[in-house]
């Protein structure tokens, strides 16, 4: 369950909740600050809502069997799932792990013959992201009493964002070689359980040893300490020991460390260390067979060997597999959605649970011979962990799909709760709150649908980036995550989903997640629901009015396929809530005169690609459309950035293709400039409707392009240099913004949704 909190810029900064802005803020000063995309905004708040009515039923219903979900085969599926690549990535996104999984979920599939009778289509795609990770081998010898003992255990994967940092979890440190460069290393063992120990440790106690650490002392979630340990650390391996083995120990306490995020790579995610040495991590409980039951056992240790061998690439490549399900009436359809990348652990929890559900819905189908009443989409998406990337590639390339959607529900997942927490199962969905309007239409529908079969499910509204199911907001279709968490117990401030729920965790396993199988059928049941019960009905599940005219977001010549999903999330629900239905032109799709047609926005994405390709570059004709489209009246809005993007949060890449659509903006007076704007405030003191409230708004960190115009009006300045302007030309207007972030809620003073509303409705009142 990686759960996105908005805004989204503060990934790495999480545990937010709504305030009266409707959007997130920044967490209390002591809360720990995370890497990784956590994506779930602290339930800002449960908004009590009214009753949905149900339609009349119809009375030729069919039966729906949930009576035939069954644990023991949601269990089965989740033990072969766990079991692809254990101790070497596990289902890692962009691996080979992930690829297998893909590969098991459609070789089940295949066997469900009363289902391809019926049409069903099994259809895997394929798309780069930023950064992945093949673990090829990690190996650990223990020598007690002269016996050497192999024991389990895991390498690390680093930074999702940073290929500098990443590269220390390469092998031989070069990227996109798939060569094997195992580097060994051996040595006596010298174990650190405390910061006291590490502080006191001189260069000749750690040369050539094999540190054995306490994982704890740099575990950010509940270590407050985490990263001046992890300084200290960096200092100690430049002093050249053989190797490190991080070491977590299993508790179910609330504030001990039972080793969330190790296989993401922890502080390792941020912080860098030289020289290059073989780090894995086990888990304390494995190393009962070299006889070793607690940390004081250690000392029972001789010499420890590790053999370690991992590839890093950038641009990596992932996946998505799409099972659809001809329904009665192909003319609607439900979308279920679960992601199949676990964060290098086993991910019986994240998003283990989710992917079997799906295949359960599938198999029960199946038995019971049963064609959903609309079209059926079951999708496991690729790549979440590292960038939701498999739903944003999903909800780009299948839009026509999403104009005939009734809704979407994206299972993220099944959690553990720690001793003292009352987890429940979660409808989680970001409302129109923020427009005025908190109704939960689709977690509603399915809280009251699934009652007669004794399952609670609570509703919660969270202003945020959830999971998957967010790709999906910009585009106006329904959608809420499903999760087995307690929020409350978030709400505090103080700790972590991940953390809370056993999520990113070594211990996240088959064995751990039967001990709520309970909770995992009750989701099973609602995802039963959803795509059954749903079609039958029919409600309504929109809250934003029925379009009027259109927008689209041209994506043509952005190669990361979440940027525009997820950065464009706040202006596709102002849209939809102003009466404009949002589309999106994907990658390497040429634009063409019929997408034009009855468009009252078009937005251009910033031309942005991955390392290592040649320049992107765009056609005469696309060229020429647009500025047809301007000068017979259209608004358009060029954006840009410096630097590669993914979920809204700076690459280490930076963007040589920024000047590229001066082919277009100089036919208008405009010019993009080399070089950033470095600055992260905005001000504007224009009149100009489309800055009202929006006197000051953040950007994103140093990414801004600068730009000037021959024509028209500067609406705001980043340190003095124009970053939003507004330009006439013929009939039409352009609105420049010298970086994509400005799009983006960041919640609290900035005003950066005000931003997004002034540009719908001016779109609107044009
Ligand atoms: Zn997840």
């Amino acid at each position: 369950m990686k759960k996105i909190i908005c805004p989204s810029i503060l990934f790495g900064i999480l545990l937010v909740c709504a305030c009266s802005t409707g959007k997130t803020v920044q967490p209390t000063p002591e809360a720990v600050q995370t890497e990784e995309p956590s994506l779930l905004a602290t339930a800002a708040r449960v908004v009590p809502q009214p009753a949905t009515a149900l339609p009349p039923t119809a009375t030729s219903r069919p039966d729906v069997p949930y009576d035939l979900i069954s644990q023991d085969s949601l269990f089965d599926f989740l033990t072969d799932l766990t079991g692809i690549q254990p101790y070497s990535g596990w289902r890692s996104a962009g691996s080979t792990g992930e690829a297998e999984g893909f590969a098991y979920v459609a070789d089940k599939l295949a066997g469900y013959s009363y289902l391809s009778d019926l049409g069903m289509s099994v259809e895997q795609q394929s798309f780069p992201v930023f950064l992945t990770v093949e673990f090829w081998e990690s190996r650990l010898y223990l020598t007690v009493d002269g016996q050497e003992v192999e024991l389990p255990a895991s390498g690390l994967r680093g930074s999702r964002y940073d290929t500098m940092l990443a590269r220390n979890f390469d092998s031989d440190g070069g990227l996109n070689d798939s060569d094997r460069n195992p580097i060994s290393a051996a040595g006596a063992i010298l174990v650190i359980r405390d910061p006291e120990q590490l502080e006191a440790l001189q260069a000749s106690d750690v040369a050539g040893r094999v540190l054995f650490m306490n994982y704890a002392l740099i575990d950010y979630f509940v270590s407050g300490d985490a990263y001046t340990i992890a300084g200290q650390l960096a200092g100690v391996i430049a002093w050249q020991p053989a190797g490190l083995v991080l070491v977590t120990q299993n508790t179910n306490q609330l504030g001990q460390s039972h080793g969330t995020v190790i296989g993401d790579g922890g502080v390792f995610q941020r912080v860098g260390f030289d020289p290059k040495i073989p780090i894995v991590y086990v888990r304390l409980e494995d190393l009962s067979p070299a006889g070793i039951m607690d940390w004081d056992d250690l000392a029972k240790i001789g010499d420890a060997r590790l053999i370690w061998d991992a590839d890093v690439y950038s641009p990596g490549e992932s996946g998505n597999l799409i099972a659809h399900i001809p329904g009665a009436d192909p003319s609607q359809a439900v979308i279920l959605g679960a992601h199949m990348d676990s964060p290098n652990s086993p991910g019986a929890l994240d998003d283990g649970s989710g992917c079997v559900v799906l295949l359960e819905i599938a198999r029960v189908l199946n038995l019971a011979r049963l064609q959903p009443p609309v079209d059926l989409y079951l999708v496991w998406f690729g790549s979440h962990e590292i960038g939701i990337y498999g739903s944003a590639y999903f909800a780009a390339t299948h839009q026509e799909l999403l104009d005939r959607a009734l809704a979407m529900l994206q299972m993220d997942c099944l959690g553990y709760p720690l001793n003292g927490s009352h987890p429940h199962i979660l409808a989680e969905a970001w409302s129109y709150g923020q427009y005025g309007d908190e109704r939960l239409l689709w977690p509603d529908y399915l809280s009251q649908i699934i009652q007669p079969q004794d399952v609670v499910l609570q509703t919660e509204n969270i202003y945020g980036l959830i999971s998957d199911n967010s790709n999906f907001s910009a585009f106006n279709l329904p959608n809420l995550n499903l999760e087995y968490f307690d929020h409350n117990m978030m709400a505090q401030g103080r700790y972590d989903v991940h953390y809370l729920s056993y999520l990113h965790d070594p211990y996240e396993t088959v064995e751990l997640a039967q001990q709520v199988g309970d909770a995992l059928e009750g989701m099973a049941k609602v995802a039963l629901a959803a795509a059954v019960e749903t079609g039958l009905d029919q409600p309504a599940l929109r809250a934003a009015p029925v379009p009027r005219q259109r927008a689209l977001f041209v994506a043509s010549h952005t190669e990361p396929p979440d940027v525009a999903p997820t950065a464009l999330l706040e202006l596709g629900m102002a849209l939809a809530w102003e009466g404009i239905d949002a589309d999106l032109i994907p990658y390497g799709q040429t634009l063409s005169a019929a997408d034009l047609e009855n468009v009252g926005l078009v937005l251009l994405m910033p031309t942005l690609d991955y390392p290592g390709k040649g320049n992107e570059k765009w056609s005469a004709e696309e060229i020429d459309l647009l500025e047809q489209y301007v000068l017979e009246g259209g608004f358009l809005i060029l954006t840009n950035t410096y630097h590669n993007i993914s979920m809204n949060r700076l690459l280490s890449d930076s963007n040589e293709d920024s000047q590229l659509i001066n082919i277009l903006a100089e036919r208008m007076g405009i010019r993009f400039k080399v070089g950033v704007l470095d600055a992260a405030i905005v001000e504007s003191d224009s009149e100009h409707p489309l800055m009202t409230e929006a006197q000051y708004l953040k950007m994103f960190e140093d990414n801004g392009v600068p730009f000037e115009i021959k024509f028209g009006q500067v609406l705001a300045t980043a340190q003095l240099h124009p970053i939003i302007a507004l330009v006439d030309h013929g009939q039409g207007q352009v609105l420049v913004i010298g970086d994509i972030g400005l799009l983006v809620d960041y919640g609290r003073d900035a005003r950066n949704l005000d931003f997004v509303k002034n540009i719908a409705r001016y779109v609107a009142e044009r």
